[in-house]
């Protein structure tokens, strides 16, 4: 029996086939993944992800960045492994109206991780106008 394909039937694409990707520096919606020069098997290390390193992306009520997810995929493992997904609930928003709030979150975040294998780490960042963009980095000891 052929498996049911609710979004061929309506002629969307999957959503993996939308993930989009690009040179950080020039694309502001990718993701930039900043680590140690040197990571050690079994050692606590911290790794950056965040945005706007190349090009600053808008930090408005009607176009910003909802959430930054993490993944850890270790050498040999079949799935990757997710770090934490973290989400920037904060912008601009009022009772007087957009962009009248006075608080606004940036995509950035820092987590500490260890491994006792290396692998590839995965980040997936979410726009509320131009949808999930990824980045990935090398962890070798
Ligand atoms: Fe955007």
């Amino acid at each position: 029996m052929a498996r049911h394909s609710w979004a061929k039937e309506v002629n969307v694409p999957a959503i993996s086939e939308t993930i989009k990707s690009a040179d950080w520096k020039t694309e502001k919606h990718v993701p930039v993944i900043e680590l140690p020069e040197k990571i050690e098997a079994g050692k606590e290390f911290q790794v950056k992800v965040s945005l706007g390193e190349g090009v600053a992306h808008p930090n408005t009520t009607e176009h910003h960045i909802r959430w930054i997810a993490v993944y850890f995929q270790p050498e040999g493992a079949p799935v990757p492994m997710e770090i934490g997904n973290f989400e920037f609930s904060a912008h601009g928003e009022s009772v007087s109206g957009p962009n009248k709030g006075p608080l606004y979150t940036a995509p950035s975040v820092v987590v500490t991780l260890r491994s006792d294998k290396p692998g590839v780490l995965q980040a997936l960042s979410y726009c509320n106008i131009h949808g999930v963009w990824e980045n990935t980095a090398e962890v070798k000891f």
